[in-house]
């Protein structure tokens, strides 16, 4: 079964729908699990941006985004839904996790992730500060700014909603637009400041961003970015020089949480993708039959 509108537990959730997600999804559906494959707005950037694929089997010489609208065609042909939402945060509960997409939560029995990996390097202070003053989920932190003044620094169009929403309880929201493409009418008490940020700054907790034109002062600092690095994803989740440490049946060290993809390690390839994306999804399916 494909998710149904209003659902909000599922046997398997699938995090990101490059390739590994969409091959985990396409198997997931072929097992007659029940299912919710969440992904960022655009599917798999990489593969639109892929030149020439020449080591691809059965489809030599093909442009990145023809063969990811291939994909993309394959999962609609058989009637499965991409839930356009960034996950901010998986926890581990009672039978499952709980995965946070702003503000909607969805319960499942196990997860895979395939997020794909960021090469964006972090900012000089941001892993020191984060939780202490820095976030990067504004519904849930956004709160404890109430009438503040926050930074904000946007990496994708996406995070446009997370400044609309910091805007409603802050007093000013300084927005460091760090995407191409146009702003669109802001509430006034967003600052738009073109700069280039270079490091967070503070004592205990952060309080100015420092830029190659000068020093912000702000209460807190806010990042959207359209990856989430696999290590800041799920709480107690091993990771090994910034990639999520599998075994062959793509288990990590969490029963019931799998990982698939770019987000595993080495080599960054497209049939590494799909066929960890496989190997997950049946190893997933297998742990589910064997809790019943
Ligand atoms: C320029 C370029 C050329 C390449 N050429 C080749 C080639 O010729 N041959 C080849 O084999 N490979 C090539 N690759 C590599 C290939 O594109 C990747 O290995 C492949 O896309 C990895 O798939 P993935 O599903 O693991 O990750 P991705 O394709 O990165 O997909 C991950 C998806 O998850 C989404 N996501 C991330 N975090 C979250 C979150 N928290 N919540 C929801 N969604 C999330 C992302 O937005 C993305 O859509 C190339 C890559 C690039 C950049």
């Amino acid at each position: 079964m494909i998710m149904t509108l209003g659902q909000k537990n599922f046997d398997m959730a699938i995090v990101g729908c490059g390739p590994a997600g969409l091959s985990a999804a396409v198997n997931a559906h072929i097992r007659k699990k029940s299912f919710i494959l969440l992904g960022t707005s655009f599917c798999s950037p990489k593969m639109h941006t892929s030149p020439w694929i020449d080591n691809y089997l059965g489809e030599h010489h093909i442009l990145g985004k023809d063969l990811r609208d291939k994909f993309l065609r394959h999962i609609k042909d058989i009637g499965i839904e991409i839930t356009p939402k960034r996950v901010d945060m998986i926890y581990p509960v009672e039978k499952g996790y709980l995965v946070q997409c702003g503000d909607e939560n969805y319960h499942a029995r196990v997860v895979i992730i395939a997020s794909g990996v960021d090469f964006t390097r972090t900012l000089k202070g941001e892993e020191e500060f984060l939780g202490k003053g820095v976030s990067y989920c504004a519904t849930c932190d956004g709160p404890l700014f109430q009438n503040k003044t926050v930074a904000m620094l946007v990496y994708s169009k996406d995070g446009l909603d997370e400044v609309k929403f910091l805007a409603e309880i802050c007093q000013e929201v300084i927005l460091f637009p760090l995407f191409k493409g146009d702003l669109f009418q802001m509430p006034e008490n967003i600052i738009i400041n073109r700069v280039k940020p270079i490091e967070i700054g503070g004592n205990d907790f952060a309080n100015r961003v420092i830029t190659d034109k000068g020093t912000v002062f702000v209460d807190g600092v806010f990042l959207f970015r359209e990856v989430v690095s696999p290590g800041r994803l799920v709480p107690g989740m091993e990771t090994v020089n910034g990639v999520i440490k599998v075994n062959k049946h793509m288990e990590t060290n969490l029963p019931g949480l799998f990982a698939a993809g770019d987000c595993t390690g080495k080599p960054y390839q497209l049939a590494k993708a799909v066929g960890e994306g496989q190997v997950a999804a049946l190893n997933a399916v297998h742990y589910l039959d064997s809790q019943n």
